[in-house]
């Protein structure tokens, strides 16, 4: 696999193996160094053109623990300022040769269009309403971890479906890997035929109680353009999940930024059930995980575990021996 564009180009093997990576790369985070030198004298250009704090610091954060040298671009400051387009700035940061281009994008397919523009490995970090893949596979984790098994969970994703990416990578990665996925929200905000995907319909949070997990989606109000609620307060007592709506049974999901008091309440939120704060924790190992994937391993790959060599899990600079990931 060169680039990690949509779950889409998962298998479930491929889920599978990414996730006991991060596993390994856990062990790797508990230590005082929590640094290997996989990825030594490679590039790793984080290039994003929308907001973030979770994806971008987590990105930065794996790259520099795989050893890789970290280049953060983003759009506002840069020459994108300028009116230099997108092929132009890729173009120019790929001529420094980049292992690996991290792209984030308002525009939806925009993280393939930079695929065709450059020979780096290029990794979509969330393009538009589109795909964030390894968000959906930081969840996965992050559940499998707390649930000890995802096959046949009852995942209830609710909210702002419609201009959710997290969403559209959650609902076929969930499903890859044996959840059952149900999506609920108000009709407004729920994409035609999303059903297509493998996934249920709800419009009311009534039979919210048969969900083991109950992801929550922000209201993406930067993508919207008009009004899809009649205002928040109204979207709130009909939607939003709060102690009253989340039995003790059901762990809460939230891929952050939160807005508190809108789609989840703060009894909630810092409740014993919330795995938002793992969710973000997991971000790095997965990272960690899939940039090993792309640039270091993966079948066949030139590291690939099974052919010359694996992760070490030495601190940067001590012996490289091969270990099983
Ligand atoms: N952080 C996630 C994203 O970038 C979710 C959100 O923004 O609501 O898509």
């Amino acid at each position: 696999m060169r680039h990690l564009l949509s779950v889409d180009d998962l298998r479930r093997e491929d889920i599978e193996r990414i996730l006991g990576r991060a596993e390994s790369f856990a062990e790797v985070a508990g230590r005082e160094i929590k640094k290997v030198p996989t990825l030594r004298g490679r590039t790793v250009i984080n290039l994003f053109y929308e907001a973030s704090t979770r994806t971008s610091a987590s990105f930065a954060i794996a790259a520099k623990r795989l050893s890789a040298d970290v280049e953060n671009v983003k759009a506002q400051g840069s020459s994108v300022d300028k009116g230099e387009s997108l092929k132009d700035t890729v173009q120019t940061l790929s001529a420094y040769d980049p292992a690996a281009i991290v792209f984030r994008s308002p525009n939806a397919g925009a993280a393939g269009l930079v695929a065709r523009w450059t020979s780096a490995s290029v990794i979509n970090a969330g393009d538009g309403k589109h795909e964030h893949p390894t968000q959906a596979l930081l969840d996965l984790y992050t559940l499998r971890r707390r649930a000890g098994s995802l096959e046949g969970l009852n995942v209830w994703i609710v909210g702002d479906v419609l201009h959710s990416r997290v969403a559209r990578s959650n609902i076929l990665a969930f499903g890859r890997m044996g959840c059952r996925v149900t999506v609920c929200g108000p009709p407004t905000l729920m994409p035609r035929g999303v059903e297509s995907l493998g996934c249920e319909v709800r419009y009311s949070l009534d039979d919210l109680g048969k969900a083991d997990v109950v992801y929550a989606l922000r209201m993406q109000q930067e993508r919207m353009m008009g009004s899809f609620v009649p205002s928040l307060r109204e979207y709130a007592s009909c939607f939003q999940i709060d102690g009253r709506r989340l039995g003790s049974h059901q762990l809460l999901m939230h891929p952050g930024p939160v807005n508190r008091g809108v789609e989840l309440a703060a009894e909630v939120i810092d409740s014993p059930q919330a795995l938002i704060t793992q969710q973000v924790e997991s971000g790095v190992v997965v990272r960690m995980a899939v940039l090993y994937e792309l640039l270091a391993g993966g079948p066949g790959g030139p590291r690939d575990p099974a052919g010359r060599g694996g992760i070490s899990a030495a601190p940067a600079g001590e012996s490289t021996e091969p270990q099983p990931a």
